[in-house]
């Protein structure tokens, strides 16, 4: 049936008078959902959906992975929470696979969500360096608790949630499709920005302040799946070291193979002195992990973080089956392989039609950016809820992102079959073709 159905008006009728009107994705697709399997979510009225989606880049490995859910039924049956510190099997033995996946002799601090993850990386930084200031980005996104909602960029999300603190200095990402300078290259956007961040550190008199570390996602989510050029994370790195401050790499959103890679900075060859972790991680269990070089170990207080829910086991087993499954189905090749696929049959898109501006992306993360047409650049949010709610009519499920909310963006699981893609692909092209 068209959605929603009888059965998911009825279930959005009740969360509509239960729940807060502030919720967004039930606006956006309009269906309650009954079950999911590899990529596929089934509604309660009975019809299936292709899912682009993965609940926001969490079920990397595919909704109800027999591999995972075995893990977690298996510890569900020995306990399932306890004091979230004390040992047990399946705590070192995810620890261990974590640490095998890890570029750096490491430590590792457990968190819940993603948001948290950042703000102990950050809190991190300050402890490790004795200085206060992180430098964030434009387009950036690690989170709405209060303290970390100051690093994200959405000035409409720290209105009333972000508790006044002046702490985060924000550059601009290079976004090479839309670069602020006049240039010719993406390196250079990305050079003049970096050129800039390295004068204000240098500068006595640039009020920048005591600045801790640098909090960046090597290629931007929430943002708009913007690939930075390929001399920006290595050059981020070259002015920490400079500046003996540290660099935070948030993997949220790109990390365990999204990118085909385990770790989105992989692509940039640098080694990052913290990684926050979460999302697909714990394969929809919540859990999320700060990862640090070993030497900021040495006299870091007891207490630094606490959190009665870090480390549940259920998550513990589910992140080892997680990490297991990618390494046994070979799922990064996959990735990047499938991906490339994925990304040439949107540029094949891009040359025929005029609303589809850009084309980006690496591994299981491309964006699509909607524009009214290619020479103005101007930004369609218009018609890329269009086409999302298209799409969702036809039974593909593909979600926005974006500084303006125009990016749709390609987030599917790793496992998808090579038909879902294409059946999803010519969904996709039937409807902007229809629009254009
Ligand atoms: N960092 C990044 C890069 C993210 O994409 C997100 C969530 N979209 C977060 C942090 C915050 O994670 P959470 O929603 O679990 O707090």
């Amino acid at each position: 049936v068209k959605p929603p159905g009888p059965k998911s008006s009825e279930l959005l009728k009740a969360q509509k008078e239960l729940e807060t009107e502030s919720v967004v994705y039930p606006k956006v697709f309009q269906f309650a959902i009954d079950s999911a399997k590899g990529a596929t979510i089934k509604d309660v009225d009975g019809n299936y959906y292709i899912d682009w989606v993965a609940g926001i880049a969490v079920m990397n490995v595919g909704h109800s992975n027999p591999y995972v859910i075995s893990a977690i039924k298996s510890q569900l049956e020995k306990y399932n929470h306890w004091m979230s510190e004390i040992p047990s099997e399946v705590r070192i033995e995810f620890l261990k696979k974590l640490h095998s996946i890890l570029p750096m002799k490491a430590k590792v601090i457990t968190t819940v969500t993603g948001a948290d993850a950042c703000e102990t990386a950050v809190a991190m930084a300050r402890w490790v360096t004795k200085r206060q200031n992180i430098i964030v980005f434009d387009g950036a996104y690690h989170g709405v608790h209060q303290g970390i909602v100051n690093a994200t960029a959405k000035r409409e999300l720290q209105l009333y949630s972000g508790m006044p603190y002046i702490g985060f200095i924000r550059f601009p990402y290079p976004y090479p499709y839309r670069c602020p300078f006049k240039v010719k290259d993406d390196e250079e956007c990305g050079q003049i920005i970096l050129d800039l961040i390295d004068r204000m550190l240098g500068d006595p008199y640039s009020g920048i302040g005591e600045v801790a570390g640098i909090l960046v996602e090597p290629i931007q989510g929430e943002g708009g799946y913007i690939v930075p050029p390929k001399n920006f994370l290595r050059g981020l790195r070259e002015i920490a070291d400079k500046y003996g401050l540290l660099l935070i790499i948030d993997e949220v959103q790109s990390g365990v193979g999204r990118t085909g890679r385990w770790w989105g900075f992989e692509h940039f060859n640098v080694i990052p002195d913290i990684i926050c972790i979460s999302k697909a991680i714990g394969g929809g269990i919540p859990i999320s992990f700060v990862a640090y070089k070993r030497e900021f170990d040495d006299g870091l207080p007891e207490m630094f973080h606490l959190g009665t829910y870090r480390a549940n086991p259920l998550g513990l087993a589910a992140g080892k089956a997680v990490i297991e499954y990618i390494e046994s189905r070979n799922l990064l090749d996959r990735a990047l392989k499938m991906g490339e696929y994925v990304k040439s049959r949107f540029e094949e898109m891009k040359e025929k039609y005029e609303i589809i501006g850009d084309v980006r992306g690496i591994g299981f993360m491309i964006g699509v950016e909607i524009v009214e047409d290619k020479r103005s650049k101007k930004p369609s949010v218009k018609l890329a809820n269009k086409i999302r709610k298209e799409m969702f009519e036809r039974g593909l499920l593909m979600h926005t992102c974006g500084h303006y909310g125009n990016v749709l963006r390609f987030m599917a699981p790793l496992v998808i079959s090579e038909r879902h893609i294409n059946i999803g692909l010519d969904i996709f092209e039937e409807v902007v073709k229809s629009l254009t």
